[in-house]
């Protein structure tokens, strides 16, 4: 089989891969077929733990792993029972192959169109996935084979489980490689099969998606052929549900990787750097907004290196360094970083720069003055300088 890049469909199928033993594209429907007893009822032995189903109620609502606890006092009572329910809805999908229509999710002509694909079938993976209840669509051209694979899914789901012992949120992984989606598959169905899921108490999703590559011993010789991964974050609760996407693409999976190679990680946890990493903002520009907490640091130069390295053009440096050398000629940097720090519009900080320029005996061309009061980025140059000033201060604390 292939790859559909739906992020519940090829984790499916690379629980069907771990499972069977065999490689994703080997893989044929007779295959599927002889995984649906072990598949169901390894779900229900999953279930059955009051927490975990709290996976079902945030992601796959309205299956019939859902159902079979939603009716367990009536028809569901025993074990047997509730795995045969899951077993028949398995079943029910992989005998319904037919060839009606082209399925829009793995492009075989393997749609059913006498299967209604709604609520009742794939995991109500809330709106804007398979299925947008808004558009009011009764049908979907999905074929039953991916409504199964996207259906097993479900043991590839890290639940967040907070210390309370409560499920708030899963979480999914996709990546485009495919050694990234058979390391993390091995070790989730480690946990499923080895019942310590529950154990598994989740640090913030966040923080999990920094730590992947260690987590999920992710050898450094792939990472430079991995294009991305991206975290699925779903929730439903009584607040509505939603899903979010964090995405970490090839130039933030090696710099994350450099950061935990130079023993640099703890740091850039303790000031939640990550959020800025994943939102494409300035992680030096947090840095100074928490600049008392940096200023009584021990020595975090080198993670500041590395940030910086990540974080600014080559060109824009050189003019950066260009203008400090320029404005600490003219004054010391106590008092350049309170004025820099009033300088809240353009003009004040043109102001702030021609004073210093004046007063200073370095050069700087009429172009470079130009450029740094652009006003797309003076912005990003003034918290720039700020940050090479207080990394002057604190370098002269250190050395007195
Ligand atoms: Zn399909």
């Amino acid at each position: 089989m292939k790859r559909t890049y739906n992020e519940f469909i090829d984790n499916g199928l690379f629980v069907v891969s771990y499972y069977l033993k065999k490689d994703i594209q080997d893989i044929t429907i007779n295959d599927l077929k002889k995984t649906t007893d072990y598949f169901s009822n390894l779900a229900i032995k999953v279930l059955d733990n009051e927490t975990l189903r709290n996976i079902v109620y945030t992601g796959y609502f309205s299956s019939q792993y859902e159902m079979s606890y939603r009716f367990m006092e009536k028809y569901y009572k025993t074990f047997e029972k509730r795995k045969n329910n899951v077993y028949k809805q398995y079943n029910n999908l992989l005998n319904n192959v037919s060839d009606d229509k082209y399925c829009i999710c793995c492009g075989e002509k393997q749609v059913n169109i006498n299967i209604e694909i709604g609520r009742n079938i794939i995991p109500d993976i809330v709106a804007g996935k398979f299925y947008n209840s808004a558009n009011n669509l009764q049908m979907v051209d999905i074929c039953p084979i991916c409504c199964y694979l996207a259906l097993l899914s479900i043991f590839n789901v890290i639940p967040i489980i907070t210390k309370k012992g409560t499920i708030p949120s899963c979480v999914l992984y996709i990546s485009d490689s495919n050694v990234v989606m058979k390391n993390i598959t091995s070790k989730n169905m480690d946990l499923v099969l080895t019942q310590s899921l529950m154990n598994s108490i989740q640090i913030p999703k966040r923080q999990s998606l920094i730590n992947i590559t260690k987590d999920y011993n992710l050898p450094d010789f792939i990472l430079n052929n991995i294009s991305y991964i991206t975290q699925v974050n779903f929730i439903n609760n009584k607040n509505g549900s939603s899903i979010e996407k964090d995405i970490i693409n090839n130039n933030k999976i090696l710099f994350i990787n450099k950061l935990s190679n130079t023993n640099n990680l703890e740091f850039f946890k303790k000031f939640y750097l990550y959020h800025a990493l994943l939102d494409d903002k300035s992680m030096i520009k947090s840095i100074i907004n928490q600049v008392n907490k940096y200023l009584e640091e021990g020595d975090i130069e080198n993670m500041c290196d590395l940030i910086e390295k990540y974080e600014i053009p080559n060109k824009v440096k050189v003019l950066i360094n260009k203008t400090f050398n320029m404005i600490m000629s003219a004054n010391d940097e106590d008092a350049l970083r309170k004025e820099i720090k009033l300088c809240d519009t353009i003009a004040k900080f043109e102001q702030f720069l021609l004073k210093n320029y004046e007063k200073s005996n370095q050069d700087l061309n009429e172009g470079e003055i130009y450029e740094l009061t652009n006003y797309k980025y003076w912005n990003k140059y003034k918290y720039l300088l700020e940050w090479k000033l207080i990394r002057e201060i604190k370098k002269n604390k250190g050395d007195k």
